[in-house]
């Protein structure tokens, strides 16, 4: 067996007396596609900015690429006991993931290509001129390379979510975390952005994508998640959990976005 790129086990987030992840047990091998599903309020976003260490869990424990995330196990006094990793290593294991939000969130003064420029120089300390070959490299590769010298408010909500996207792979990430990234979308922009994650996927990216696009779950995902109040209520390959839902929950669910 291969390391999984991403192991959460029996993970649990509480926010002061809000119980928001369950328990939650998930494995995303390398090279996969994984789609979350779930109502709003679920804890999708949750699970997504634990495993980026957005968010501190409250118990359970994840591993990326076997690696667990933001601790190292001691024994002290014949005791295992987790002990917290020093912010400067949190980092670290941050920045091999990528991760897209609903919200572009670009720096609104920096042109399409400075944003992508941008955390290469600063996280990566690569020089100007890497940085600025690898971001034209990418912006190209996400269709906007005659996009490159215009600023956030000159591109099209698809357009900004491209930039975003590329800037994330500018980190040379390996494993890309998606929430809801064309929920913010006008209709006829969904496609083009959906299609550039198509082709991420196809080129062997590892990613957990939390959206409620079926198309796209049925076409590129290798697992599909159906969360509810923070558990997992069913996993499977998309022919499992969007054609033949067991649990009642995900079939409510399945009924309303189809
Ligand atoms: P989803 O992405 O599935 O819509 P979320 O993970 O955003 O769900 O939210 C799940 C629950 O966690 C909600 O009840 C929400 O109010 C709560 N929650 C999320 N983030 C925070 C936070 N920073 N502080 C307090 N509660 C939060
Ligand atoms: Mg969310």
């Amino acid at each position: 067996m291969t390391t999984p790129m991403v192991e959460m086990r029996d993970v649990h987030k509480e926010f002061g007396h809000n119980h928001v992840l369950k328990g939650i047990d998930l494995t995303v091998q390398a090279g996969s596609v994984c789609v979350m599903l779930g109502p709003s309020g679920s804890g999708k976003s949750t699970a997504l900015r634990c495993i980026n260490q957005l968010e501190e869990i409250t118990a359970g424990r994840i591993y990326v690429e076997g690696e667990l995330m933001g601790y190292k196990e001691v024994t002290k006094g014949g005791h295992d006991r987790l002990q917290k990793l020093h912010p400067k290593l949190v980092a670290k294991q941050r920045a091999h993931i990528g991760m897209v939000f609903q919200r572009f969130n670009l720096f609104p003064h920096f042109t399409a290509l400075q944003n992508v420029i941008e955390g290469q120089v600063q996280v990566l300390g690569r020089s100007k001129a890497d940085a600025t070959a690898r971001a034209k490299q990418l912006l190209d590769r996400v269709g906007l390379a005659d996009r490159m010298d215009h600023y956030p408010a000159q591109l099209s909500g698809g357009q900004q979510q491209r930039v975003a996207i590329a800037r994330a792979l500018a980190m040379d990430p390996d494993l890309m975390l998606f929430d809801e990234p064309t929920s913010a979308l006008d209709p006829e922009l969904v496609g083009e952005v959906l299609a550039v994650m198509k082709d991420l996927a196809a080129d062997g990216m590892t990613m957990i994508v939390v959206t409620h696009e079926i198309g796209f779950a049925r076409e590129v995902a290798d697992q599909v998640v159906f969360m509810a109040d923070g558990v997992i209520v069913e996993h499977g390959t998309p022919t499992e959990v969007i054609d033949n839902p067991q649990e009642q929950r995900t079939q409510d669910f399945l009924s309303k976005v189809l």
